[in-house]
């Protein structure tokens, strides 16, 4: 029985790395979902071909969430993996975050994801099967400057998904997150090149990550029967 994989955020960067992975097996059904990247959605199925679908949803709207998760069960029956991907971020002193920044930034990266598993959880409960991928941040695990909102929200990720694969795990649901160091996509863009060089030269790998490091590790993880509630980073060494 082929496996229903709903990725959010899936159009561009590290969502679009994982669809161009996890398409290859054709045993795989993706639903990508993507918000404001409409052009790169229609590219990306007209690339991929017949094993995806794209479906517009905004993640911090519920209803919108609702409505793409019950689509997917009431065509597919099931929804086996959750890749709770999309995600914003922002460089900004801590004085200077506003209570807006702070909510926008909680909810895209972190409610988000309360909301995607809230409507999946009752068919993975009864499926006794599931396996849900949260997209941390090494700043979720060791604290980022100047991205304090983003680091709590990223730290929020790790907690949420470790009491989840407690809670899940006697009704075989795995819970994992996959906290990425540096990667090159849209989200790094206004990085210098003297920024990005420092980041090389303070990485044992000496190179800052491509979406295929990440798409690697989730698929690893969806194959995967006996991990559950672990943080995976991939980051060059960066953080150990
Ligand atoms: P990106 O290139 O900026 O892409 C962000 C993605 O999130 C886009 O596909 C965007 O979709 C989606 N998104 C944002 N807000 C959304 C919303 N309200 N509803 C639906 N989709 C929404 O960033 P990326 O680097 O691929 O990041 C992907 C994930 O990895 C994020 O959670 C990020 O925090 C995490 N991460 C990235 C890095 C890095 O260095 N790049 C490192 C660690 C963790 P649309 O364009 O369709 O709106």
């Amino acid at each position: 029985m082929k496996k229903v994989i709903l990725i959010t955020g899936a159009a561009r960067g590290i969502g679009r790395g994982m669809v161009e992975e996890l398409s290859k097996n054709r045993e795989y059904i993706i639903i990508a979902n993507y918000n404001k990247s409409e052009e790169e959605a229609i590219k990306l199925k007209k690339r991929i071909g017949e094993n995806i679908e794209i479906y517009k949803a905004d993640v911090t709207n519920k209803i919108e969430i609702e409505d793409m998760i019950n689509y997917i069960i009431d065509k597919y029956g099931k929804i086996d993996v959750l890749i709770n991907n999309a995600g914003i971020s922002q460089i900004k002193m801590f004085n200077d975050i506003t209570e807006q920044d702070w909510n926008n930034m909680i909810t895209t990266n972190l409610t988000s994801a309360f909301f995607t598993t809230k409507a999946v959880i009752s068919n993975m409960i009864h499926n006794k099967n599931g396996c849900i991928i949260n997209i941390s941040s090494i700043w979720g695990m060791v604290g980022g400057s100047c991205e304090v909102h983003y680091s709590a929200a990223k730290a929020g990720l790790i907690g949420m998904s470790k009491a989840l694969a407690k809670e899940l795990g006697p009704s075989n649901i795995r819970v994992n997150i996959v906290a990425p160091g540096d990667i090159d996509t849209d989200m790094n863009k206004e990085l210098s090149v003297e920024s990005i060089q420092e980041i090389k030269e303070g990485t044992p790998l000496r190179r800052i990550g491509k979406p295929i490091d990440i798409a690697r590790c989730v698929k690893w993880l969806i194959e995967d029967e006996f991990t559950t509630g672990q943080v995976v980073s991939p980051n060059g060494g960066w953080v150990i």
